[in-house]
């Protein structure tokens, strides 16, 4: 299949292990901040491969492994809803309705909130569905208007294009009836806030295919610039990452911080410009506080004021509900880069997918869930 056998090559796969070790000469810290990239590694077993003077790290790549625990809850405290508004509604935006539908991407609905899960709002009597497309959600608005419709808006900069239109749509549709809980975090603000961190010791980052295909890779340049880190954006098949590794070990070696462009079969500098028009429109930039890991200035995305009516936390009043984050959970140091998930005491025995604490247990692209599937315990 053209674009995944050749990049599954074993041969080529392995030009790249021998480039690498001819090219190392010292220790070098790198880091993906990708989950796809995370579990391709751990898959086939990349860094098993690498010379030893090479040490790589996972970054807060997964979004649903970045959500707060807050905002677990605040889409509980929504999908619990069930029950009509009462009469005269006290909420203004909220007319008297059947009661919310609550739409969620799989993955999140297994992420432990506070005290429950999405499932567990469900197995109450909850009207929680997992859905592939805001669309989806829209469509369901507009069939059933005695419903409040809300679609949990999360995810990098990859989701919020199509975020973004679902809003404008409604917009244009004069949908009282939906709504969305946006979630949306930025990855160029991630990276600088874990090369600012005191002990910061990554020198290298695989930048992710996906989320540049549709931002380029122009806001990555000067955060290279000012850090003197090389980031070379690269793709998610093994062929992909060893030569996205290759190319960074080799401007670490030859004293080079730039941006590279390993995935230029899907990424061009400037991105997907009309993507990046409709997010502009809908959404805003705003501080986020991303899970274990805090409040990172200008590191999300909210609805303009012009969509306040689509905002899920204004329309059903959860803006205000913070709540702290489990103790036993370190998924704030993985995300980090500081720990791997074998170092948290928890790792497959309190936590595993089954029985999850914490999201990168849960996330098909979490770390924790790739240790624990690709049998890795150190
Ligand atoms: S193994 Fe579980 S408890 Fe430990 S960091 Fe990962 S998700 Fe959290």
């Amino acid at each position: 299949m053209k674009y995944v056998d050749e990049y599954r090559d074993e041969a080529a796969a392995q030009r790249y292990v021998e480039a690498i070790q001819r090219t190392v000469t010292r220790p070098w810290t790198l880091m993906e901040i990708c989950g796809g990239q995370t579990h391709t590694i751990l898959k086939f077993g990349l860094d098993r491969m690498l010379p030893e003077e090479v040490t790589l790290v996972h970054g807060p790549g997964c979004p649903v492994c970045v959500t707060p625990v807050e905002l677990l809850d605040k889409a509980i405290a929504i999908a619990s809803r069930p029950e009509r508004c009462p009469e005269p509604c006290p909420e203004p935006r909220r007319r008297a309705v059947e009661g919310v539908t609550f739409f969620s991407f799989g993955d999140m609905l297994r992420v432990p909130g506070s005290h429950k899960d999405l499932l567990m709002v469900k197995a109450e009597g909850g009207d929680v569905r997992m859905v592939y497309s805001p669309l989806d959600a829209l469509k369901l608005a507009q069939q059933d208007s005695g419903r409040e419709v809300v679609f949990f808006a999360v995810g990098f900069e990859t989701t919020a294009p199509a975020n973004a239109m679902a809003v404008w749509q409604a917009q244009q549709m004069g949908l009282p009836n939906f709504s969305v809980l946006a979630a949306h975090v930025l990855v160029p603000p991630a990276i600088e806030a874990i090369l600012s961190a005191p002990g910061n010791e990554v020198q290298g980052f695989l930048a992710p295919g996906h989320v540049c295909t549709v931002m380029g890779y122009w806001e990555y340049e000067p955060i290279a610039e000012q850090y003197r880190v090389p980031i070379v954006v690269t793709g998610f098949e093994p062929v992909d990452i060893l030569q996205g590794l290759y190319m960074t070990l080799k401007a670490l070696e030859e004293g080079r911080w730039e941006v590279e462009n390993q995935y230029a079969r899907s990424v061009r500098r400037e991105g997907n410009v009309q993507a990046q028009q409709i997010i502009r429109q809908v959404f805003d930039v705003t501080d986020r506080a991303w899970r274990g890991i805090g409040v990172i200035p200008r590191s999300g995305l909210r609805l303009r004021e012009e969509y306040a009516e689509f905002d899920a936390e204004r329309r059903f009043d959860v803006a205000d509900m913070a709540v702290e984050e489990a103790p036993e959970c370190i998924a704030g140091l993985i995300l980090q880069g500081r720990k791997k998930p074998p170092e948290c005491t928890a790792f497959g025995t309190r936590c595993t997918p089954e029985h999850p604490l914490g999201a990168p247990m849960v996330s098909s692209e979490g770390a924790c869930a790739a240790y624990y599937r690709y049998g890795q315990k150190t």
